[in-house]
């Protein structure tokens, strides 16, 4: 059944206010998560079928800091920060989620029997595994870009070669962030080129989310306030709920 839009963003809100205001709610409800190395399993819906599981995925992590901003600010950081926000909100709305990662690591050695190459592609292979064993609905890898030229900023979206429903969750996503978080973003979501390991090897569903210039100042200022970044995790997480009740 199709759910509400306007309801979705109300909820939503909620979300927002719990997450920017009460340090004190969130750190309940992310000490009530399980820890990653324990899967949640799928809960089960009333008529036997498993609820469809999004699999979050903050970006780096371990020696693998991610982009580097002037002042330091890791990228890896700010992307588990934005995803334990989604994660918490699927919680608080029901949304089975798993997180690839839960703290400042690799997965490099997450998966004893995969010993095959570099401790990076061993990291890479490893979130593709957590979101496969968890059977996700929807892959979301969340990251933060940087470039040479500061005035460059604003969230952009990309798309997993792999079908119609990764390019349709994208467009979601992409569609929220301009219409509910940034009116002058003109970005458009796109097709991941061979680049991006994540979103090319992925058979469910998959997108990620470039949440910002860490190069640009303004936007690394935001992204590192916890009320932006919440902003961030409700938009995202209100495109994958939509997303998922579209397909549900
Ligand atoms: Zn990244």
């Amino acid at each position: 059944m199709k759910k509400d839009f306007t309801g979705i963003v109300g909820v939503v809100l909620v979300g927002v206010i719990l997450l920017t205001f009460s340090g004190t709610v969130y750190s309940f409800i992310r000490g009530a998560k399980t820890p990653v190395s324990a899967v949640r399993t799928a809960a089960v819906m009333d008529d036997g079928a498993h609820a469809r599981v999004l699999a979050i995925d903050p970006g780096h992590g371990g020696e693998d800091g991610g982009a580097v901003a002037a002042d330091g600010t890791k990228e890896s950081d700010i992307d588990l920060l934005i995803a334990e926000d989604i994660d918490a909100l699927c919680l608080l709305f029901g949304i089975p989620s798993v997180m690839t990662r839960n703290a400042d690591e690799s997965l490099a050695d997450r998966f004893p029997d995969d010993t095959a190459g570099g401790r990076k592609a061993r990291d890479l292979r490893g979130r593709l595994r957590v979101a496969e064993e968890s059977d996700a609905a929807l892959l979301l890898s969340i990251h933060a870009n940087k470039f040479p030229d500061p005035s460059v900023h604003g969230i952009h979206v990309f798309y997993s070669p792999n079908g119609d429903d990764s390019l349709a969750a994208a467009g979601i996503a992409q569609e929220y962030v301009n219409e509910k978080l940034q009116p002058e973003n003109r970005k458009e979501s796109k097709k991941a080129d061979s680049s991006i390991y994540l979103l090319n090897r992925a058979k469910m569903p998959a997108i990620l989310a470039e949440c910002g210039f860490i190069s640009n100042g303004d936007e690394l200022a935001a992204l590192k306030t916890p009320g932006y970044r919440a902003s961030v995790a409700c938009v995202l997480f209100a495109a994958a709920a939509e997303y998922l009740s579209r397909k549900g």
